[in-house]
């Protein structure tokens, strides 16, 4: 669970980035500002702010922020009913990204949350900042973090159910059907 307290500076500095970001939310996409903790308590590692600013039949796009080391869990859109799964494309409007993917070549090792190294597997490192944009094909494993300084970034995505979504680590839960 989180805090009331941490809930509410956490959505206070996200605010704060997506304003500076230069990116103007109507005051009630503000107040609509979610702070997720995917269940798993310890939001400054693994969490993310989101607002969810377009859900139409065919599309959903979301303004989101990770500050700096906080990651979005390692995880994967697949195909169901049919369905080909969710593309998504995410596209930094200010610090930097980092997004982790299948493939050889990195930069470096990543910062894995404590303890967590079995679900973060990916090691191919793609570095995104202003201006910059990378699109995850559906049924594509991926994990994020914020860079140095965070970054807040604009998620596009195809319409998808998220209650497929599969998630490496089994603890993810609660309200996380929506996030990615
Ligand atoms: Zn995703």
């Amino acid at each position: 669970m989180i805090s009331g307290e941490d809930f509410a500076r956490a959505k206070s500095q996200a605010l704060d980035k997506i304003r500076i970001s230069g990116l103007v939310l109507s005051p009630a996409e503000q107040d609509r500002l979610e702070v997720l903790d995917f269940g798993l308590g310890d939001v400054m590692r693994e969490g993310l702010e989101v607002v969810h600013y377009l859900s139409s039949r065919r599309m959903d796009i979301k303004v989101c922020v990770l500050f700096g080391g906080q990651t979005v869990p390692e995880h994967l859109h697949p195909p169901y009913n049919g369905q080909e799964g969710k593309e998504e494309t995410l596209r930094v409007l200010s610090g930097s990204l980092q997004l982790y993917v299948p493939g050889d070549g990195t930069s470096g090792e990543p910062e894995v949350p404590p303890g967590k190294a079995d679900f973060y597997t990916l090691r191919k490192e793609i570095v995104l900042r202003a201006g910059q944009q990378y699109t995850i094909a559906p049924n594509t494993w991926h994990w994020f973090q914020g860079g140095e300084g965070g970054a807040v970034f604009l998620a596009h995505y195809s319409k998808a159910d998220d209650s497929f979504n599969l998630w490496k680590d089994p603890a993810v839960a609660g309200p996380v059907g929506e996030v990615e």
